[in-house]
């Protein structure tokens, strides 16, 4: 069985920005970078955009798959071990903590490897509806991030939609207002579940319409390699009546899941299943077990925030190992 002082689980920004760190600092982490775990690509979530154009350092914006190559290979410059594996199991119960991978290990075998710390970077994954048109035009007119997105070009001066009732839709809503000829927000029930106060300001928006008991029921568009949607179908619920609507954007603002199956029972989560970090930190409840990235993060969800916050960790970790005996080297 093997040891190392620190491990990193997930392969986003967050991971590998705290994997930097911690390799320039000599600590020799480990990355798991999962293997299609929790359906998502090594290299996390950008891997299914196109191109990332509010990453600092890249005037001319960066593919999504392309920034997370060059991430991955920083890591391992400064000598950063990635196992392409998924972690299918951690215990947390005591130092060192244990983990096993999903297809090495069978599930009484012993641990693959021990940890002194732990940093958990496993991300989330936005809620899709699977509507039909949803596989091929999603990047192609849809996408879960209206701050991500909202501001490319096939956006501007066109109607858009968005989906959900919740504060997320107002604001994402509001925020598509300055790029869109128009917003529409579609609310399954006859209610929003925003806030008083966003619901106000979304309903006095001049730029935006709620439409209540509406649903998405197909997205339409060119039917060339790559075309664009152009259509969405929607249904009212309460009679069931369908029309077809001009729509050049369809905002899902229904949620995200953050990928917490490993930790769950062993982490405090918050009632949306978010890894509880102390403010400012990334201190898990706990010691010696960090997090960072979009698993413990519901607000911003960025990948420059993620980084950031995998930055955090790495420096914890660090000081966490060499207060507990260790004697790891000072950045350079
Ligand atoms: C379509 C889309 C477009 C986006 N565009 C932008 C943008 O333009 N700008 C921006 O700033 N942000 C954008 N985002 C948001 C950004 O991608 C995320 O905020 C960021 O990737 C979160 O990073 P993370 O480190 O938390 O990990 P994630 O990117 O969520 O990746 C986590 C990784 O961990 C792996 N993993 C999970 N469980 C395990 C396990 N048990 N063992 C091993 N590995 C595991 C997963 O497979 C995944 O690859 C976009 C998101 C999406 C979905």
């Amino acid at each position: 069985m093997a040891h190392s002082k620190v491990v990193i689980i997930g392969s986003g920004p967050g991971a590998h920005t705290a994997a930097i760190y911690l390799s320039r600092a000599e600590l020799q982490p480990v990355l798991y970078e999962g293997m299609l775990a929790n359906g998502t690509a090594a290299g996390g979530q950008l891997t299914t955009t196109t191109d990332v154009e509010n990453f600092p350092g890249f005037p001319n914006g960066i593919g999504g798959a392309e920034l997370m190559v060059n991430m991955r290979q920083q890591s391992e410059r400064f000598g950063t071990e990635i196992i392409t594996e998924t972690i299918s199991k951690l215990d947390l119960s005591q130092r060192p903590f244990k983990m096993w991978t999903e297809w090495s290990d069978g599930p009484n075998d012993p641990p693959t490897r021990t940890a002194d710390a732990v940093i958990i970077a496993t991300g989330a994954n936005a809620r899709r509806l699977n509507l039909p048109g949803e596989e091929k035009y999603w990047q192609n007119g849809i996408s879960a991030c209206a701050v991500c997105d909202g501001a490319v070009p096939i956006f501007r001066n066109k109607p858009l939609y968005v989906i959900g009732g919740g504060d997320s839709a107002a604001e994402e809503a509001m925020f598509l207002a300055k790029y869109g000829s128009h917003v529409t927000v579609l609310v399954r029930k006859n209610k929003l579940r925003a806030s008083k106060v966003m619901a106000e300001r979304l309903l006095a928006h001049p730029k935006c319409t709620v439409r209540y008991n509406c649903v998405a029921t197909e997205v339409i568009g060119e039917a060339k390699d790559n075309g664009l949607m152009t259509h969405l179908r929607v249904k009212n619920v309460t009679d069931d009546k369908e029309e077809v609507v001009e729509a050049n954007g369809l905002f899902y603002a229904i949620g995200h899941d953050p990928a917490n199956a490993l930790v769950k029972g062993q982490l405090d989560l918050d009632e949306d299943g978010y890894i509880i970090t102390k403010p400012g930190t990334s201190f898990t409840s706990v010691e010696g077990v960090f997090a960072c990235g979009d698993v413990q993060d519901k607000r911003y969800r960025q990948a420059i925030t993620s980084a950031g916050s995998g930055c955090i960790a790495a420096l914890e970790a660090e000081k966490f190992i060499s207060e507990i005996g260790e004697e790891p080297k000072p950045h350079v």
